[in-house]
């Protein structure tokens, strides 16, 4: 590097780093989103993919925590709360769950009958 003379201009180049930082800690915190929500819809119908899906949602808020201590200590009490939102009785239907959604579907187009595997 030959240009480290600290100059007006040189400060929108300084910033750089900041800015690529804050996208990532955004794409984070938008690809752990929807990967709990179906964490908790998947564990909503006892259905046993949610394992290795929570092992994903583990490993991006592990990711959070190492690079972004502080925005995950923001985040993780909301995050509980989405979670259990989010989470559903078995036996109910809960209108913001995609999985109820496509069994509803599901079971209008074909009266009833089990899912295919
Ligand atoms: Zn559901």
């Amino acid at each position: 590097m030959s240009t480290n003379k600290l100059s007006p201009a040189g400060r929108r180049v300084t910033d750089l780093p900041e800015v690529k930082r804050r996208r990532r800690l955004e794409n984070l915190l938008y690809t752990r989103k929807p990967v709990a929500h179906l964490v908790a819809e998947y564990r909503s119908h006892g259905l046993d993919e949610h394992i290795e899906l929570y092992f994903l949602q583990l490993e991006v808020e592990q990711v959070l925590a190492d690079e972004f201590p502080d925005a995950y200590e923001d985040h993780v009490g909301d995050w509980d709360d989405e979670e259990v939102g989010a989470e559903h009785h078995p036996m109910v239907t809960a209108a913001t769950c995609s999985l109820c959604h496509a069994i509803a579907l599901h079971n209008g187009g074909d009266s009833g009958s089990p899912l295919a595997a």
